[in-house]
């Protein structure tokens, strides 16, 4: 098909300034680290973009003491109302400072600027904005008179959505009353350590809020920390698991978020070019580096052909590459290692016996990249519509009728996202009642709110985060 070219429209960098090397964010301050320091890189690009330090199991303790103290003497005494004027001035400032994190995830994260313009940050002001609300009116959301905060909390997240992950895990721990000690992911640390100094903007306690920086070893001493409440999660099945394992038999809480392999399924009766471009948001949505994509596309025999044509027509038209111009549908993978993962299942697939196809564009030569990919004849046993693959990769299956399309999306061990298109309201409410899936989109995909609570079942974890179901998990008394 052919396709014309856009004149570049990169967005500047000049309204970042990225330091050499960041600290620890502790009793809000920054200390050095007593680890072994590493760097981030621009996935786009492979340049370092900064050295970080990297928190030993002394720093975690002295981030968990500060947030203890922080806790027992300021934040657990504060009313509702207070908190909530916190929570309302950091909204406010991640609204006003909007581009410059926008800028930032993208060249830590490698996703296009007008995801993290459009959608990242924009989503992280309102998880800020939409808790600020609920702060002072705990007693009415259905928890008793009296709901009272887990005391320190531990979290820890992943790189997918660096800053809005932060956002879903702080937002509801402060409008409940709980300190934090949080840990980005090794790979994209630089938008939590400038949300360190909005929390200085903000003047908030010190303590309140504790930011440290490392890979594993970092959110193992957490986990382990016997200061800490309760954990939340968001990550891999397998640290997931992991986590599970080392806090059995304590007295701690966790809320895990973990992995998925989303159906999408397609009746005939769909029209067809909206769910094209459903199924493109599903899956190649940031690089498909989402836990709730929707990876497996199962769609009605009777359209099989034309759907796999028109998804084909439209993958050759996503423009792949700098992830700063504002023109740019797909980025770069977030790490070597990522892209490594994806190739080795990919490669799988193709070993298997599916029929793999790609959108054949040009790639930058540095850097992280996949092009966007489909694979056609995919079998349930076959491992890429098993195993999560994490990236710009969509599995096509077929069905017949809405029974055997219920029996394929569920013979999956997650449980995290499905959708389904089609005309007929009747045939959503059945389907979605049949699906083991924390969300299930209709006739749309991957469409987020504050006031929607999101999570999974099975091995996509326990717990929800967002709407009044998620401050459930910061408040004593829940899971
Ligand atoms: P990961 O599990 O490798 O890492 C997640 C975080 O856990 C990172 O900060 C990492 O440093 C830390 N970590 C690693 N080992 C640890 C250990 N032993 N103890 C404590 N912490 C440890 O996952 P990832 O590759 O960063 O993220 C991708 C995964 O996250 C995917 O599986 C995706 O589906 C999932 N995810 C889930 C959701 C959700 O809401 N369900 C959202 C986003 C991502």
């Amino acid at each position: 098909m052919p396709t014309f070219e856009y004149a570049p429209a990169p967005e500047s960098r000049a309204v970042v300034d990225v330091d050499s090397t960041y600290g620890l964010f502790i009793n809000g301050d920054w200390v050095d680290g007593r680890g072994t320091a590493f760097k981030t890189v621009n996935p786009a690009t492979e340049e370092v973009l900064a050295d970080i330090h990297e928190a030993s199991p002394d720093d975690v303790d002295l981030a968990v003491k500060a947030a203890r103290t922080a806790y027992t003497r300021v934040w657990s005494r504060m009313s509702g109302a207070d908190r909530g004027k916190y929570l309302f001035r950091i909204a406010r400032i991640l609204q006003e400072r909007a581009r410059e994190f926008a800028v930032l995830e993208t060249l830590d994260n490698g996703k296009p600027i007008k995801e993290t313009r459009d959608v990242d940050i924009p989503l992280a002001a309102a998880h800020f904005f939409y808790h600020a609300g609920w702060a002072d009116k705990l007693s009415y959301a259905g928890y008793g008179p009296d709901p009272r905060p887990h005391g320190v909390v531990g979290q820890i997240i992943p790189w997918n959505f660096p800053l809005l992950m932060l956002a879903w895990k702080v937002a509801p721990a402060l409008a409940t009353g709980n300190t934090i000690v949080l840990k980005p992911a090794e790979t994209t640390p630089l938008t939590a350590l400038l949300f360190a100094e909005v929390c200085q903007q903000a003047q908030l306690p010190p303590g309140v809020v504790n930011i440290v920086t490392g890979a594993g070893d970092t959110g193992q001493a957490i986990v382990d920390h016997p200061g800490i409440d309760k954990i939340a999660f968001t990550g891999s099945t397998g640290v997931g698991k992991m986590i599970a394992r080392s806090i059995a038999g304590t007295r701690k809480k966790a809320t895990l978020e973990l992995g998925g392999k989303g159906a999408n399924i397609v009746f005939d009766d769909a029209p067809i070019d909206q769910t094209v471009e459903g199924i493109v948001r599903g899956i190649f949505f940031n690089q498909g580096h989402v836990c709730c994509a929707g990876s497996r596309l199962l769609v009605q025999e009777t359209v099989a052909d034309e759907v796999v044509r028109r998804l084909q027509r439209r993958l050759s038209t996503l423009r792949v590459g700098d992830p700063l111009d504002k023109n740019t549908d797909v980025g770069a993978i977030n790490s070597r290692a990522q892209l490594d993962r994806i190739t080795s299942l990919v490669d799988a697939g193709e070993a298997e016996g599916a029929e793999r196809w790609d959108n054949g564009c040009a790639l930058p030569q540095r850097g992280f990249w996949f092009r966007p990919t489909l694979f056609s004849g995919v079998t349930q046993t076959h491992r890429i519509a098993q195993e999560e693959i994490f990236g710009p990769v969509l599995s096509v299956l077929t069905f017949r009728t809405p029974q055997e399309a219920v029996a394929k999306a569920n013979n999956t061990p997650y449980g995290l996202s499905a959708g389904i298109w089609t005309d007929k309201g009747s045939r959503i409410l059945w389907m979605a009642d049949q699906l083991k899936a924390g969300v299930v989109w209709a006739n749309t995909f991957n469409q987020f709110d504050p006031t929607s609570p999101f999570g999974g079942y099975k091995e996509s974890g326990y717990g929800r985060e967002g709407g009044r179901h998620g401050l459930e998990a910061y408040l004593k008394g829940s899971i």
